[in-house]
C-alpha cells in the first residue's frame, strides 16, 4: 500500500461514524451482547403486512418466474419485471412519501431470499436496481432529486443501475478513469470514459455513475470520485455492448457503456462533490447484505433437495442417506444454511435498528454466505451424482449463477483483506501510540496506563449472557474465542506494525476468525430466541442440532487460524508463487520436462 492509498483508506473507512460496530469491537476482545442478544425481531408494524406480501410474491414467482427459460433465453421477460414492480418489490425499501413501501431491511431480505430460491438472475436484477442502483438516491439524494426520480423507480416504470467498474478499475475502484469536467457557462458536467459490466446497464433509465472530477480540498485541487445521476437520453451516452454472453446470471443484462462528453446537469450531482467513494462503499453495504439473503435462499432450497434425494435414492439396497459420507455432507450443509440464515437476519436487524456502521458485518455476511452457498451446491451436486450433471435438474444452473457471488460487489479476497485490516486498524492505533509512548514512559505514563487498562479487558473472557442453559456451553466457548482473538491482534500488530496490511495470508486468518465469531454469535443468539419462544424445545430440535454443530466447527476453525498466525507455511507459499509470477523460473512447465 503506498502513502496515497493509506491516506485514502483512512479517509474512507475511519473518518465517518464514531460508534464502533459490534464486529469491530471483537478485535478488542470485547463482546457487546446488548447489541446482539436477544436476536432482532421483525418490525412490529410489518407483522401483518409482511406475511401477506410474501405469500403474494410466492404465488407470483411460482406462476410467472421460469428460471430455466430466463437462463436459456438470457432475458427476464417484461411481464416478470412489471409484475414485480406492480406488487411493490422494486420499491420495497423506498420511503412511502416517494412512492415506495417503506419496508424494513428484514422484509426486503425475506423477499429477496424467496426470489433467489427460485431464480438468481431475477434476484440479481432486483439487487442491481434497488440495493445499489437507486440506493444512493435514497441515502444521499436531495429532496428535489428524490421527488423527481424515486416514484418511477419504486414502481418499476423506471429501472436503476449502479455503474462503477471500468476496464482498469475492478477491485481498485479508486483508479477509475472516467472524468467529469464542469462547464460553468452551461452548468453541466461533461463526462467521458468507459464503464464495464454494469448490471441492467442497457435497460436502465436511471444510472448512478461514478466519475472523477476536480474538487477544492484543504490540500488544493484534487481529482476525486463523485456520483452522478445519468439517463440514457443524455447526449453522449452509448451502449457499447447491451448484453454480454456469460456463464451464469444469464437473465441479467450486463452491459458495457461509453460516455463521450456526456452532458449531465449540475443538479444531477448525487451526494457531496468528491464524496463518491464513500457513497459507493455505503451503497455496497446494502448490496452485500442482499447477497446474504439471496445466497441463503438458494442454499436452503439446495439443502432441502439434497435431503430429499438422499432419503429416496437407494444404492447397495439402502438409502444413500444412511452412508456416513453422505450424512457428513447433509449435516455440514444444514449447519451452514442455518448459520447463513441467522447471520443474514442479524445483519438486517442491525440496519433496521439504524446502526451507524455495519460495513464489517455486511462484508462478513457477503463472504461467508457466498462461500457457503458454493460449498452447499458442490455437495448437493455430489449427493445427486450423475443426475446433477443434466440440465433437467436446476443445480448446474444454480452453480453457474452462484459463481458470481464470490466476485461481484467486492471479490472475496479483497473483502477478506478488508475484514482483517479494517477491524485491526483501531486496535493498531492504540498499539502504535503505546509503542511510541514507551520511548518516554514517565512522560507518557497516563497514556500507557490507559492502554494497559484497555488491554486488561482482553485477558478476561467476556460473559455472553444467553437465557437457555442448552446454550451455555456454546456461549462459554464463544467467549473464550473472543478473548483469544482479542489477544492475538495486538501480538500481530506489535510484530508487523504497519506492514500487516501486506500480510494477506495473516489477514485472511484474522478475517476467517472474525467471520466465525460473528456467525456463531448470530447462531447462538438466534437459537436462544427460538428456544425462548418455543413451547416445547423439541420443536426447534433440528435447528438446535444444526446450529450447535456449526458452532463447534467454527470454533475449531478459529483455533486453527489463531494457532497458525506465527507458525505457518506462508513464506514458502508466497515464494512458490513469486518464482512463477516474478520470473525466477519464468514459466509453468507442468511435469513433462
Ligand atoms: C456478472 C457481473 C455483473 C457485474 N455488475 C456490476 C455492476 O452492476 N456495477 C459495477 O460497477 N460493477 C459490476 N460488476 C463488476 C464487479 O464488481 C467486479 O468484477 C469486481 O469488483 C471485481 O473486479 P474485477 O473483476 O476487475 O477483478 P480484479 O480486480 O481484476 O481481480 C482479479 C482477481 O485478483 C484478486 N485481487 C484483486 N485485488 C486484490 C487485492 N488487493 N488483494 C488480493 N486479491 C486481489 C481478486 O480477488 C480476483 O480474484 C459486475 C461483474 C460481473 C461479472
Amino acid at each position: 500500500m503506498d502513502a496515497e492509498q493509506k491516506r485514502l483508506a483512512e479517509e474512507l473507512f475511519f473518518s465517518g461514524p464514531k460508534k464502533t460496530s459490534f464486529a469491530k469491537l471483537l478485535y478488542f476482545g470485547f463482546f457487546d451482547d446488548r447489541r446482539v442478544i436477544p436476536y432482532p425481531t421483525p418490525p412490529e408494524a410489518e407483522k401483518e403486512q409482511l406475511p401477506a406480501f410474501l405469500s403474494r410474491l410466492e404465488s407470483f414467482i411460482s406462476a410467472e418466474v421460469d428460471p430455466d427459460a430466463i437462463d436459456r433465453n438470457a432475458t427476464i421477460p417484461d411481464r416478470v419485471i412489471c409484475g414485480l414492480g406492480d406488487m411493490g418489490l422494486l420499491g420495497m425499501t423506498i420511503p412511502r412519501e416517494y412512492g415506495g413501501l417503506s419496508m424494513s431491511q428484514y422484509a426486503y431480505c425475506r423477499s429477496m431470499e424467496l426470489l433467489a430460491r427460485s431464480c438468481a438472475s431475477s434476484a440479481l436484477f432486483v439487487n442491481a436496481h434497488q440495493s445499489i442502483g437507486l440506493k444512493a438516491l435514497v441515502l444521499y439524494g436531495t429532496e428535489e432529486q428524490k421527488r423527481k426520480w424515486l416514484p418511477d423507480l419504486a414502481t418499476g416504470r423506471k429501472i436503476g443501475a449502479f455503474s462503477l467498474t471500468e476496464p482498469n478499475a475492478g477491485s481498485d475502484v479508486a483508479n477509475i478513469q472516467t472524468r467529469a469536467v464542469f462547464d460553468p457557462d452551461r452548468r453541466t458536467y461533461r463526462i467521458t470514459g468507459r464503464k464495464q459490466w454494469t448490471t441492467n446497464g442497457s435497460i436502465a433509465h436511471v444510472l448512478t455513475v461514478m466519475a472523477k472530477t476536480e474538487v477544492d480540498t484543504p490540500e488544493g485541487k484534487q481529482q476525486k470520485v463523485t456520483a452522478f445521476i445519468v439517463t440514457p437520453d443524455m447526449p453522449g451516452f452509448r451502449v457499447l455492448a447491451p448484453a454480454l454472453e456469460k456463464v451464469g446470471m444469464r437473465g441479467t443484462k450486463t452491459a458495457n457503456l461509453g460516455f463521450e462528453n456526456l452532458e449531465v446537469p449540475a443538479e444531477n450531482v448525487l451526494g457531496p462533490l468528491g464524496g463518491g467513494l464513500r457513497l459507493c462503499l455505503t451503497v455496497l453495504d446494502y448490496g452485500r447484505t442482499t447477497f446474504g439473503a439471496t445466497c441463503t435462499g438458494a442454499a436452503k432450497f439446495a439443502v432441502e433437495q439434497a435431503i430429499r434425494h438422499a432419503r429416496s435414492r437407494e444404492q447397495f439396497k439402502r438409502p444413500i442417506a444412511s452412508f456416513g459420507l453422505v450424512k457428513q455432507k447433509i449435516a455440514n450443509m444444514a449447519a451452514l444454511a442455518y448459520a447463513m440464515d441467522a447471520t443474514t437476519y442479524m445483519t438486517a436487524g442491525m440496519i433496521d435498528e439504524d446502526a451507524e456502521d455495519f460495513m464489517l458485518e455486511a462484508a462478513i455476511l457477503k463472504v461467508f454466505t457466498s462461500d457457503a452457498l458454493w460449498t452447499i451446491l458442490y455437495d448437493t451436486m455430489q449427493i445427486y451424482g450423475g443426475r446433477s450433471f443434466f440440465t433437467d435438474q436446476p443445480f448446474e444452473r444454480m452453480m453457474r449463477d452462484a459463481r458470481l457471488n464470490m466476485i461481484g460487489e467486492g471479490s472475496n479476497e479483497v473483502m477478506r483483506a478488508f475484514i482483517g485490516a479494517v477491524g485491526m486498524r483501531d486496535v493498531g492505533v492504540g498499539v502504535q501510540d503505546a509503542m511510541t509512548a514507551l520511548r518516554r514512559p514517565i512522560r507518557n505514563a497516563r497514556l500507557l496506563y490507559q492502554f494497559l487498562v484497555a488491554n486488561s479487558r482482553r485477558l478476561r473472557r467476556p460473559r455472553i449472557r444467553v437465557r437457555s442453559p442448552l446454550l451455555h456451553a456454546e456461549a462459554n466457548e464463544l467467549g473464550r474465542r473472543v478473548k483469544n482473538f482479542g489477544m492475538a491482534i495486538p501480538r500481530l500488530l506489535v510484530k508487523y506494525q504497519e506492514d500487516i496490511v501486506e500480510k494477506q495470508l495473516l489477514l485472511d486468518r484474522i478475517a476467517t476468525s472474525a467471520i466465525a465469531l460473528y456467525t456463531t454469535t448470530a447462531v447462538i443468539s438466534r437459537l436462544d430466541s427460538q428456544i425462548a419462544a418455543a413451547a416445547d424445545v423439541e420443536t426447534v430440535g433440528d435447528d438446535l442440532a444444526a446450529g450447535k454443530l456449526y458452532c463447534r466447527q467454527a470454533f475449531a476453525t478459529i483455533d486453527s487460524c489463531l494457532g497458525s498466525l506465527f507458525r505457518n507455511l506462508d513464506g514458502q507459499v508466497e515464494a512458490v508463487a513469486d518464482r512463477l509470477t516474478r520470473g525466477v523460473s519464468g514459466e509453468f512447465r507442468g511435469h513433462n520436462t
